[in-house]
């Protein structure tokens, strides 16, 4: 078989650039998953009763980017969803990201009160705070209230997920889910924050409809790599895997995942709920919130074990942003760069934390870049 450009990798990575190139550039486009499915770990589909699931874990669309959400209003219409969590301190569910909110919650009127002064007088009103930065502040009341919620909101869910402290981890990491100096209850923050209409999956079916695009599913790239002529490659697969793992592995945290279908409308009280500090799971995701089948009778959640990766056994969901990782990082983009028809991009090829939205403008910056 003979492409202009082979794509290892259909999801959002390797599906934007699918469909840049097929439409833009006219060119022969071939994808291939090892998967059995299109949309990578944004796959969703139906389950026995009906419920919209996420297989590989809740996926909740949000980005700053106009661009983005543009380009990807091509090929969906959009649900508006706020994502809403708590996570359980003291046997209280209480809002997450920890905000003014929350404190009012957990502590007397009068200390919520000062803990309040202080935050915004310290850091102004609107203002979203990593909880190592909360940390460093030398204040007798803020170091109170940043130990209480390291201690409850971050230090057990942080051990379960990575298995790690949240101080031998990048700081991006439990700086993604910022302490808010306001009453903000989402759980994000962006402008855009939607979910598609009809699901991931018919999305992705969107976009990688159009007859310059071939799709080969359940191959693994390894096993088809002499038979497929192409002029160039674009890789989004784990970048280690690819050098056969020249300089050592690069780590991964993997996840498995328990769905389970109530016979009740609704199972929890919001769309997610995080155990910081008890069970084996980190979180519980239920689906309804996130897709808006209000109607059905009956509901689906997922609780989310977190594992140690292991190729023969699962999935390399999450690359490990710490120091030591970045510099093996280094070893494999030298090795990368050396090759001349081969680009590498996405989660695991670029060994980055992205979301969706980071995914979606890395391809599209990629795809600016090369010529037809
Ligand atoms: P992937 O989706 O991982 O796709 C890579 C594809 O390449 C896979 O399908 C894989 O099977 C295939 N592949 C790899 N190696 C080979 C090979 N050798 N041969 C053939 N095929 C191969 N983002 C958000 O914005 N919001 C969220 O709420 C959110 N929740 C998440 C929850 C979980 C549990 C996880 C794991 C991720 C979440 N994300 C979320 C991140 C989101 O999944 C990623 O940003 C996005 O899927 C990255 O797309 P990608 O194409 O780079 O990688
Ligand atoms: N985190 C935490 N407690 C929470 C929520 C998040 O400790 O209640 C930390 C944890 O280290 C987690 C990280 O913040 O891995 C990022 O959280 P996010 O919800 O963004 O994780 P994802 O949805 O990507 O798994």
């Amino acid at each position: 078989m003979i492409v202009d450009y082979l794509i290892v990798g259909a999801g959002f990575t390797g599906a934007v650039l699918a469909e840049r190139i097929a439409n833009e550039f006219d060119k022969k486009v071939l994808i291939v998953d090892r998967r059995l499915h299109i949309g990578g770990n944004a796959y969703d589909e139906y389950d026995e009763y009906g419920v919209l699931i996420h297989r590989y874990g809740p996926h909740i669309f949000h980005t700053s980017s106009k661009r983005v959400f543009d380009y990807l209003s091509r090929f969906t219409e959009w649900y508006p969803y706020y994502h809403r969590v708590q996570a359980v301190i003291e046997g209280k569910p209480i809002p997450i990201p920890f905000s003014l909110a929350s404190i009012r919650m957990l502590f007397s009127q009068k200390l919520a009160e000062k803990l309040e002064e202080k935050l915004i007088t310290h850091f102004g009103y609107g203002s979203r705070i990593p909880i190592l930065k909360l940390k460093e502040i030398q204040d007798p009341d803020l170091s109170f209230l940043a130990d209480y919620i390291y201690r409850n909101v971050f230090e057990g869910y942080t051990l379960k997920q990575w298995g790690l402290r949240p101080e031998d981890l990048s700081p991006s990491v439990t700086g993604r889910v910022p302490i808010l100096v306001s009453y903000d209850q989402r759980y994000f923050q962006d402008p855009y924050q939607v979910m598609p209409k009809k699901g991931y999956t018919a999305l992705f079916r969107r976009m990688l409809q159009h007859p310059n695009i071939s799709i080969l599913l359940g191959a693994n790239w390894k096993e088809i790599e002499g038979e497929i002529s192409f002029n160039r490659l674009i890789f989004t697969g784990r970048i280690d895997e690819f050098f056969n793992h020249l300089h050592g592995p690069l780590p991964y945290r993997s996840l498995s995942f328990r769905f389970e279908n109530y016979p009740q409308p609704w199972f929890q009280e919001v769309g997610q709920v995080n155990y910081p500090n008890e069970y084996l799971f980190t979180r519980i995701t239920e689906f309804k919130y996130l897709t808006g089948q209000n109607f059905l009778p009956y509901t689906t959640v997922a609780y989310e074990y977190p594992e140690v990766y292991d190729p023969s056994k699962n999935e390399p969901y999450y690359p490990i942003p710490r120091d030591e990782n970045e510099e093996r990082l280094k070893l494999y983009q030298k090795e990368a760069a050396k090759l001349k028809t081969v680009l590498f991009a996405g989660r695991l090829a670029d060994y980055r934390y992205y979301n969706m939205d980071q995914a979606v403008a890395r391809a599209l910056k990629l795809f600016e870049g090369l010529t037809r």
